[in-house]
């Protein structure tokens, strides 16, 4: 792990940029509360919002809406992701984290993303939590510990 200094804001808005693309018919609305630096691994921050939001983005093929917020408890930056995309069938709710587990076509999933992504927020000592309906969407929410000690 290599903490620093740094915004998750900036680093979901980075993000976002990349991903412009493929957000052509997808509304973004964000209410981002963590603009002040924070020890964080920016690496495996930008993973984890990849991972994140390409899942949501491919679960809404027709349009929606991806909601991004973030703010912060005592302990935790709190990250949460909202899709209107297809949701996740109960029957594999508890499978989607299991590495090379997928419902995408052959060249569109690999399942290791949110494998990876799970990793790494372990790795941070965090964790992530998943709720779903499905037909109507999915929400994401990862928590991460706030570290005091930089180096
Ligand atoms: P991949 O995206 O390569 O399939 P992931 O590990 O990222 O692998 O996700 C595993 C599975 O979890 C996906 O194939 C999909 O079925 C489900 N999933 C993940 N995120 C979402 C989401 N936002 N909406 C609907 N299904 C999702
Ligand atoms: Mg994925």
């Amino acid at each position: 792990l290599q903490l620093m200094r740094a915004s998750i804001d900036e680093i979901i808005r980075e993000c976002l940029e990349l991903l412009e693309y493929k957000l052509k018919n997808i509304n973004v609305e964000l209410d981002l509360q963590l603009d002040e630096a924070y020890c964080i691994d920016t690496e495996a921050a930008k993973q984890i919002v990849m991972n994140i939001c390409l899942n949501a983005i491919q679960a809404m093929r027709d349009g929606g809406t991806l909601k991004i917020t973030t703010y912060r408890t005592d302990d935790d930056l709190v990250l949460v992701f909202t899709d209107t995309g297809s949701g996740i069938p109960g029957e594999i709710i508890d499978k989607i984290f299991d590495p090379f587990f997928t419902t995408k076509e052959v060249g569109e999933g690999t399942g290791l993303g949110l494998a990876v992504t799970d990793s790494l927020v372990q790795q941070l000592g965090g964790h992530i939590e998943v709720e779903s309906e499905p037909g109507r969407g999915s929400r994401f929410i990862i928590y991460l510990p706030i570290k005091l000690s930089c180096p």
